[in-house]
């Protein structure tokens, strides 16, 4: 089995699979976090060399089975997996989180892609918070006159917005703290990805509390296949297979 891993989800699925005699598991990283929190199981790092090097690694491997636990903003790689299993013949599975949902209180502007979100911060310069990763933030740098908050779990590059201060950090996070760094910074304004999930979920309850705007970017689309939303319904799902004879 190929998990194709870099959430918390498909540490958890490695882990309750990981004693298991049945399965022969392998979980998979891009390589852009320089150090994962990895379970104990045999681990590889790297590209596959797109759809042909991912058909490739299945059929030299003799793969029967992916579980596709990458992130939900990661749609190469998802959209790879879906080709890649279609042409070998290989079982696959999205294991995909649901997307956040506005509630009472909140103010979200839903955007649908990041240079979307960096343009609807207008031209007045404002205090933004951007939880966005390190690899999605040149479209704000046509933006430059906003002085910016930038978390990332990686470093993010020297040079690219001018007026940033950057924090080093890796969820989950607490809603009081959230509500703390929203103070100490004088955020006016969040830009997040609707990654969904409970790890990174504090900041827009702390967003709530202080009737903080939103800049919510919408999740990119994927093309279909099956999908279950947690470790849970992917472990009924590998179940259900086995009892099918697979
Ligand atoms: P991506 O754009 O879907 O993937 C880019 C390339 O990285 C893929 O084409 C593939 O290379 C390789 N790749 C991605 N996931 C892999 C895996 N699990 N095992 C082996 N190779 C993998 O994904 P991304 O560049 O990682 O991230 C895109 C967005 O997702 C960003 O917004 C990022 O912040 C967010 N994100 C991703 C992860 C993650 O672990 N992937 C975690 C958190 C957030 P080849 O074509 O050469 O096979």
């Amino acid at each position: 089995m190929l998990i194709l891993g870099g959430t918390s989800e498909a540490s958890a699925l490695a882990r309750a699979l990981q004693h298991d005699a049945r399965y022969q598991l392998v979980l998979s990283y891009a390589g852009v976090t320089r150090a994962p929190v990895a379970p104990p199981v045999p681990i590889r790092i790297g590209g596959f060399g797109g759809v042909a090097g991912l058909a490739r690694y299945l059929r030299e491997n003799a793969v029967d089975c992916v579980i596709d636990a990458t992130h939900p903003f990661a749609a190469r790689i998802t959209g790879h997996a879906v080709a890649a299993c279609r042409e070998t013949g290989v079982d696959l599975v999205i294991m995909n989180r649901p997307a956040w949902h506005p509630e009472a209180g909140d103010r979200w502007q839903a955007v649908p892609d990041m240079p979307a979100a960096a343009s609807v911060l207008g031209p007045v310069p404002r205090r933004v918070f951007l939880t966005i990763g390190q690899k999605d933030l040149a479209p704000f740098a046509a933006a430059p006159w906003h002085h910016y908050l930038i978390r990332s779990i990686e470093p993010v590059p020297e040079g690219l917005l001018p007026d940033a201060a950057k924090l080093l950090g890796r969820p989950p996070f607490s809603v009081m703290d959230e509500s703390a760094l929203l103070e100490r910074y004088g955020i006016e304004l969040l830009v997040t990805k609707n990654s969904g999930g409970a790890a990174s979920a504090a900041k827009l309850l702390a967003a709530r509390e202080r009737g903080i705007p939103v800049v919510m970017v919408a999740r990119p689309a994927v093309p279909s296949a099956q999908t279950v939303p947690d470790t849970e319904a992917a472990l009924r799902w590998l179940h259900h297979r086995m009892c099918r004879g697979v």
